[in-house]
């Protein structure tokens, strides 16, 4: 080699030593030196991490990592990411498994302080109900399976107790040695979720009531029933884990009492859509007492519990079941001075980041931005913590990902029916003072869930909300036995995309006859609410019956109206109405039901062709009768 070549590639080699030094001398200007020591387990030789992230600044070692080993990969191993994830369950380990599917060479490591990683917490009422024999069959991964499958690290009984921002590490205790390490990171995900809400009552701490948020809960439930021979359950609250645990209480035979300090059980949907699942619960031997909010607990004879009640009413049940709601667990997350928005959840932008870099939060324990109002709302459910575990993780991996909104799209169901909803309903509406301007319309409708002439077609109530002047979809709640869930996954999409009535009018969707209908319960939906935005139809609303001067017209068959009717309704059936109409006044207005709202429909089209103020009165009869309150005591089926 000639001299001058040699000293060429020498000076090359010193420059190329240089770049790396400087490379590795980080914003603090301190010089780091090792790569990772891989941390996770039988952590095989990974290749290089190509994603870039403009997220994620120049990494910073920190004290408490493994950094023992330098190599001369080192330079490779800073483009490594280091993604710590607080809880292992649906948005945890969503966050991980995306982690990984985007980046081999991240090392990614989950702490959670149970038993348990990535459970089925939805399938918990269904344990205690026995529908799930087994416990095992709750655990959707293991730890192993994390390691061997996606190279993840699990930590069990792993409690993270401190959040130093500036240092970018968190401390975690070792629930089983009670030892507190420290461990430094990239990337930090909060997905903690929320704890059960226990309120300060006298005797809450006796036995025999119970939370169901975990695996051991529902294993305690199940214990405690078969110990006592539970006989009677008292369920506190009437949401939907209040309803999934009745239902399946009710299964294992037990007679069940739902006390609900609210008007209506299922407070998310509006009264009158509540209704049909009251009666239901009611015809099945629930009791329901509502309007009423426990005050205490003492312990009874022969193991029973005595639970008080504001009205002074005592009730007695083998077992309690605090269903009462949860509160984003935030302690984490507010000792580390992250932003906590008004109703008390982590505070996130669309793409997931907390109020402080290279922190991000997920699932039960953010608040987030509702889909249809804008506003922030915390949604504890499944569905919205795993999608933005993997928005998180898409995002610290550099990629444009956003969150859409909650539209807190549910289903639930009870005793063979099935109860569905998305979106705000009125009475949210209402309460933030956004329905009473009028820009918003209701119809109701109940048609069958397949075509009528195909055996076993049941019906499906049906609310669905709209803007006036554009015909967005707002929001839908469902009731019936079955398609219910189906229907109201279609309006919610149609939200999501922004869609309107005309486009539910529109949507082209499975038809044979025993699924559906040629004209689909949302295509007929979309059709009531268009006619209304066209003029085609005027509308009235069972809840102005009582203060309206207008002439209540009932049109259906004459078995029908003396089976019962609105009461003061005058009658003349839908087939004699054209020769009839000269009965009805032209300087009133008539508002014309039958059973559904189909009939008074045909009616509503020809009177006002002729000049008649007429309206018809949205989901007829079905909709009045589902308004009203039913008997609250239960036939008798399984109640005392
Ligand atoms: P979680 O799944 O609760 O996971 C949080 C984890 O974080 C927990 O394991 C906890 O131990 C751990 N953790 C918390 N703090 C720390 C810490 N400091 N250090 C270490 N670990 C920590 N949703 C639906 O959409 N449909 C349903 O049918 C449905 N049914 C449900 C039934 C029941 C009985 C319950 C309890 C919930 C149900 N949900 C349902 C709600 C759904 O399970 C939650 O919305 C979802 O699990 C939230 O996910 P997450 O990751 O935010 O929190």
């Amino acid at each position: 080699m000639r001299p001058f070549t040699a000293s060429v590639l020498l000076r090359l080699v010193g420059y190329a030593l240089i770049a790396w030094l400087l490379c590795r001398i980080n914003k603090n200007n301190k010089l780091t030196w090792s790569v990772w020591r891989p941390s996770v387990r039988g952590n095989p030789a990974r290749p290089l991490d190509f994603i870039a992230s403009p997220v994620l600044g120049t990494h910073t070692h920190q004290a408490g990592e493994n950094q023992t080993e330098f190599s001369a990969k080192g330079f490779d191993a800073m483009q490594r990411k280091r993604i710590l994830i607080v809880g292992g369950v649906a948005g945890g380990a969503s966050c991980a498994a995306r982690a990984r599917r985007l980046s081999e060479t991240a090392e990614i490591v989950i702490f959670d302080r149970g038993d348990y990683v990535s459970f089925a917490n939805c399938g918990l009422p269904y344990y205690v109900g026995d529908v799930i024999r087994k416990e095992d069959d709750l655990l959707v991964a293991t730890p192993e399976l994390f390691r061997e499958r996606f190279n993840i690290e699990v930590r069990l009984q792993a409690d993270v107790v401190a959040i130093d921002r500036n240092r970018q590490t968190i401390s975690v205790r070792d629930l089983r040695s009670g030892s507190v390490y420290e461990e430094a990171y990239d990337a930090l995900v909060l997905s903690p979720g929320a704890t059960p809400i226990r309120p300060n009552l006298s005797g809450i701490d006796l036995p025999g009531i119970f939370s169901l948020r975990t695996i051991p809960d529902s294993r305690r439930i199940r214990e405690w029933i078969d110990r006592s021979q539970a006989k009677r359950a008292l369920i506190v609250g009437g949401g939907y884990i209040g309803m999934e645990m009745t239902e399946n209480l009710v299964r294992r035979g037990l007679a069940v009492t739902v006390v609900e300090m609210q008007s209506q059980i299922m407070p998310l949907l509006d009264p009158e859509m509540a209704m049909p699942v009251q009666t239901l619960l009611a015809s099945e031997g629930v009791r329901l007492r509502l309007n009423e909010t426990v005050t205490g607990f003492a312990a009874g004879e022969s193991g029973l519990l005595r639970v008080q009640l504001a009205s002074g009413a005592e009730e007695s049940a083998d077992l309690v079941l605090l269903c009462i709601g949860v509160r984003p667990e935030t302690g984490l997350a507010r000792a580390a001075g992250l932003e906590v928005g008004e109703h008390g959840g982590i505070r996130v932008d669309a793409r997931m980041r907390t109020s402080s870099p290279h922190i991000w939060a997920v699932g039960d324990a953010v608040e987030v931005r509702d889909a249809v109002t804008h506003r922030y709302a915390v949604v504890p459910l499944a569905g919205p913590a795993n999608r933005q575990g993997r928005i998180a993780a898409d995002v610290i991996m550099g990629r444009e990902a956003s969150f859409r909104g909650v539209q807190g799209t549910s289903v639930v169901g009870i005793l063979g029916s099935v109860v569905a909803f998305t979106g705000p309903s009125e009475k949210a509406l209402r309460k933030f003072g956004l329905w009473d301007d009028g820009s918003y319309e209701k119809i109701y409708l109940h048609p069958g869930h397949h075509a009528g002439y195909y055996p076993g077609a049941s019906p499906i109530s049906l609310k669905l909300i709209f803007r006036r002047d554009d015909g967005r979809v707002v929001s839908a709640q469902a009731f019936g036995k079955e398609g219910v869930e189906r229907r109201i996954d279609v309006i919610a999409m149609t939200i999501q995309k922004s869609g309107t009535v005309f486009d539910l009018e529109e949507a082209e969707l499975c038809y044979a006859p025993q699924f559906g209908s040629a004209k689909d319960p949302v295509n007929m939906a979309g059709m009531i609410a268009a006619n209304v935005i066209r003029g085609d139809a005027r509308i009235a609303h069972w809840e102005d019956l009582e203060r309206t001067p207008a002439l209540i017209l009932d049109v259906r068959d004459p078995a029908e109206f003396k089976s019962g009717s609105i009461p003061g309704a005058a009658h003349i059936p839908l087939d004699e109405l054209r020769r009839r109409m000269g009965e009805l006044p032209r300087d009133r207005d008539i508002w014309a039901y039958c059973f559904v709202g189909q009939r008074s429909y045909y009616a509503s089209r020809a009177l006002q062709q002729y000049g008649y103020r007429i309206k018809n009165i949205s989901g007829g009869y079905k909709t009045f009768l589902q308004s009203r309150p039913p008997a609250l005591e239960p036939a008798g089926k399984k109640a005392e």
